[in-house]
């Protein structure tokens, strides 16, 4: 698999073909994905309205790129902070990092983990990363709500709301959940969901 960056540049590559082009965006879907890679994918093909046939609008493809590498791009300012700031502590003989490594642990591949693909928040990915980081690094987010829409739910289940799980991506959905999903996701998969 190659890096984020490299396969960004082929989804904005108008010589490719756009079957090329998506498939490039899978890839970049899969080295960062705030949702979970299913519930991201959904978000990037809804808001960007990616069609079914792409030759309808291959802009869209570099609608969905441009957002996910905006906020691929806010989240890697963070990890390289936050790596410096271990490096200082370090030195400085503190073992234990002073900040949780929860968000930065779940940051590729589920920051905000939607165990459900369809329900996951509206908003442009970059406003939910930041919203997160800022709520995981202050430290003072209530159990009962959720980080991200702050509507009151139980710490063991996804926000009804918005649909993001405070377990991560280690949430794992029951047999009858999956059985549904694997059918969402065949409907998802061929763009059957934008009009
Ligand atoms: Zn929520």
């Amino acid at each position: 698999m190659t890096s984020f960056p490299a396969q960004a540049r082929r989804v904005r590559d108008s010589t490719l073909t756009p079957a090329w082009r998506l498939s490039a965006l899978r890839e970049c879907t899969l080295h960062f994905a705030p949702y979970g890679f299913r519930a991201t994918w959904h978000h990037l093909v809804v808001n960007a309205r990616i069609p079914r046939r792409l030759d309808a609008d291959p802009q869209a493809l570099i609608r969905a790129v441009d957002e996910l590498d905006t906020a691929r791009q806010l989240m890697m300012r963070h990890v390289t902070a936050y790596a410096a700031q271990r490096q200082q502590e370090k030195a400085t003989g503190r073992r234990v990092p002073a900040e949780t490594l929860r968000w930065y642990s779940w940051g590729f591949s589920g920051l905000a983990y939607c165990p459900n693909p369809e329900l996951h928040p509206h908003e442009p990915l970059v406003v939910v990363v930041q919203r997160l980081i800022d709520a995981h690094r202050s430290g003072a987010a209530d159990p009962d709500r959720c980080l991200v829409c702050g509507t009151e739910r139980r710490p063991s289940r996804a926000c009804p709301t918005c649909g993001v799980h405070p377990g991560g991506p280690a949430a794992r959905a029951d047999s009858g959940q999956r059985a549904r999903q694997a059918e969402q996701w065949q409907r998802i998969w061929s763009r059957d969901i934008v009009d």
